[in-house]
């Protein structure tokens, strides 16, 4: 059985839900495929809920290299690995170090700052045709910090000046009133009152996937294991059926690799992966998203509850859930607040994540009617309708403005 239509989207997490809504508004026919439903387990759902308007100065920075031993020694520290999976990072990390020098780190982020700047306001066209008013908060986000790692702080606090971000450093006294409940280990912070927060990145998820319903979109719950092309057209291959497209969009987040080696174009897209948890009932402890920067992990007030996030641990798709790493962040939350109860919901996510941490926006090197956004990192919930944005422009040929040569999967040929 064949069917016609004009644009499909394999995957419906943050980013395959905002580029459905951006090209129904060019007029577009749409087709959304997700192997399960929206937001069920994706790193769309599970996310820290930060919308982080600031955060262009990313992990490929000067200083990473040499803070990463420690890092990974330390018991109480961000970053870890799964010893098996070393062997297949290797390619990748030396990728990642090389774009690690002072030139490239400003490219990222320049290229960075220059789509994060208009992420809110492009949430803020989706946000106008429906009701998230009790689960979007604008109190922004607040990272905090002891004196040992001022330096590391220091950098990212004069790029950001540089880019002309918005933020404003905090003195204990000043941080106390912010957030009164949290232990006062710290020695420094930096408020970013632009940043806003998700009350819970599902329902939100959900209800633009519904308003993308309502305007007469289409849903099909389908794995899809293959792309193949015909000529202009795509056909994009169910177990059981073909559905033949003008032009396909891939927004399968970590998992998206296995397509664009199908397209013939060797993306070294990896995931870094990411655990949450939640102290349940216990939101009324913070305002506002905080983040302990030493530490490498937040927590966010949410409807769930607490919701600590953090960790970034190389190992793959199909290793299971380290239950160190969860033991580290109970440890890491309890030392910042106190009167926690048991934890519930442990969860494992997989940010997609290139080495030079930039997303892919835009199409691909071989089939000009296939569109890539995917790798977005630690950014693709703030970037979920400024890629969506832009791609609807490319697939209706329009100008955006924008420098996007740095987001073209051409950087990888
Ligand atoms: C712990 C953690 C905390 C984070 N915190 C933040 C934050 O605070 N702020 C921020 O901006 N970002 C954050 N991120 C990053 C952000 O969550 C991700 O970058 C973003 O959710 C990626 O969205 P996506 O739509 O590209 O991918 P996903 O959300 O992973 O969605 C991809 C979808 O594709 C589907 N799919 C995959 N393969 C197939 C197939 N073959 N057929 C059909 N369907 C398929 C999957 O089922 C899935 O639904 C965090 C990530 C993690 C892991």
């Amino acid at each position: 059985m064949k069917k016609k239509f004009k644009i499909g989207i394999i995957g419906a997490g943050i980013q395959g839900v905002c580029n459905a809504l951006f090209l129904q508004k060019k007029g577009f026919e749409v087709i959304l495929f997700d192997r399960d439903e929206p937001g069920r387990e994706s790193a769309s759902y599970g996310n820290a809920g930060h919308f982080s308007p600031y955060a262009s100065l990313q992990l490929n920075r000067t200083d990473i290299l040499t803070d990463v031993p420690s890092m990974l020694m330390s018991s109480t520290g961000p970053l870890a690995l799964k010893w098996n999976y070393v062997p297949k990072m290797i390619p990748w990390f030396l990728k990642f170090v090389m774009n690690c020098s002072k030139k490239k780190m400003m490219h990222t982020a320049k290229s960075m700052h220059q789509i994060l700047d208009l992420a809110i306001p492009a949430y803020d066209e989706l946000f106008d045709e429906i009701d998230v008013s009790s689960l979007v908060e604008s109190k922004g986000i607040m990272y905090i910090w002891n004196d040992k790692d001022l330096s590391s702080r220091e950098l990212e606090i004069k790029i950001r000046n540089e880019l002309g971000i918005d933020q404003k450093i905090l003195n204990p006294k000043e941080i106390h009133d912010l957030e009164p409940n949290i232990k006062p280990f710290y020695h420094g912070g930096v408020f970013y009152s632009k940043a806003r927060h998700a009350r819970n990145p599902k329902k939100i998820l959900l209800k633009l996937f519904e308003h993308f319903n309502k305007k007469g979109g289409k849903f099909l719950k389908l794995n899809v294991p293959d792309i193949q092309f015909d000529n202009e057209v795509s056909i994009v291959k169910s177990e059981t059926q073909e559905f033949i497209f003008d032009k396909v969009i891939i927004t399968c987040g970590a998992f998206s690799r296995k397509f664009t080696s199908k397209l013939n174009e060797d993306i070294p897209l990896e995931t870094g992966r990411g655990y949450h948890f939640h102290f349940k009932g216990f939101d009324h402890l913070l305002s506002r998203p905080v983040v302990f920067a030493n530490r490498g992990f937040g927590i966010t007030p949410m409807e769930q509850g607490l919701r600590v996030v953090g960790t970034v641990e190389f190992g793959g798709l199909n290793n299971p859930l380290s239950k160190s790493r969860i033991k580290n962040l109970v440890n890491n939350a309890k030392y910042m607040l106190d009167g926690l109860p048991e934890h519930d919901d442990e969860w494992l996510g997989f940010r997609p994540t290139l080495p030079d941490f930039l997303p892919v926006i835009g199409p691909s090197k071989n089939y000009k009617n296939i569109f890539y956004c995917f790798g977005h990192h630690h950014l693709g919930w703030t970037l979920g309708a400024i890629s969506g944005k832009i791609i609807s422009k490319m697939v209706a040929n329009e100008k955006t403005n924008l420098d996007l040569d740095p987001y073209s999967s051409l950087r990888f040929s």
